[in-house]
């Protein structure tokens, strides 16, 4: 019997790493605690510059991607999505406003609430219903002064129990960055998120003519809480509408709410057994 729970622990740890490996930059480690970690970067082109078409940087490589407008948006009919190895049963999450930048401090704190909500809830575009059982499974829990366990290099520090979600410098690229930690039945246990305050300008109302490198700190939100619910990202290409692509564009508010794949990702992996 314990030699067969053994064998089911190491299976989880491969298949983690699997997922892991198809998705650099992350950092995996399995603790003796029984606890296993992901990380999971957001992305996007980070030169600033206006362009006619918009090339976003996949994680992992610097191979550009074309993403000229689809002919039809895809939200509602492209019901793609990829799965973690986790879920969340209930979570509460802190926030950590130190070093929020000026121009959304006043703001900030909201928009993460609202985008956790939308997941919590499955808040979507394409009119599907949205759920009263599961607002409880994330839980704002207020202010604090503990810091996310992200590093400024893209790497999971440790695991001290709590869920800080809060600001700091992230490597090139990178928008924000999310550690999650499960346990051995995929159930997370805390999940940090980090997000950039020196290289990239947030908004969280779009300003009128938006142009340069300012992004909508709601769809990044919402995209680092749906990693933290367990889910993978899909392909920036083939599902664009979609909030888990590994990219976002600069100015873009279209995906804050679920398209049907994010929504169908989040159900699956709700109901997923582990
Ligand atoms: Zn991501």
């Amino acid at each position: 019997m314990r030699r067969s729970k053994t064998i089911a622990a190491l299976a989880t740890v491969l298949a983690a790493s699997s997922v892991l490996l198809a998705e650099q930059p992350v950092a995996n480690a399995a603790d003796d605690q029984g606890l296993y970690v992901a990380a999971t970067a957001y992305t996007f082109d980070g030169d600033g510059t206006p362009a006619a078409t918009t090339d976003y940087f996949s994680t992992g490589d610097a191979n550009t991607t074309s993403t000229a407008a689809a002919a039809t948006d895809t939200s509602c009919t492209d019901k793609t999505y990829a799965l973690k190895s986790w879920k969340v049963g209930t979570l509460t999450w802190l926030y950590n406003g130190t070093g929020v930048p000026t121009t959304v401090a006043g703001t900030a704190l909201d928009t993460i609430k609202a985008a956790t909500t939308t997941v919590a809830k499955g808040t979507n575009r394409c009119g599907l219903p949205t759920s009263t059982s599961t607002t409880s499974t994330f839980t704002y829990g207020g202010t604090t002064t503990v810091k996310p366990q992200v590093a400024s290099n893209g790497t999971c520090t440790g695991n001290d129990g709590k869920s800080v979600t809060g600001w700091g410098a992230l490597p090139t690229k990178v928008l924000a960055y999310t550690c999650t930690y499960y346990n051995a039945r995929g159930v997370v246990v805390a999940s940090d998120t980090l997000i950039d305050n020196v290289a990239y300008t947030w908004f969280t109302t779009k300003p009128a003519n938006c142009t340069g490198a300012k992004y909508d700190l709601q769809t990044t939100l919402t995209h680092e809480r749906l990693h933290t619910a367990g889910l993978a990202h899909v392909d920036q290409a083939k599902d664009p509408a979609q909030v888990m692509t590994p990219a976002s564009a600069p100015c873009d508010t279209s995906r804050r709410l679920l398209a049907a794949g994010d929504y169908a990702g989040l159900k699956a992996a709700a109901s997923a057994t582990k």
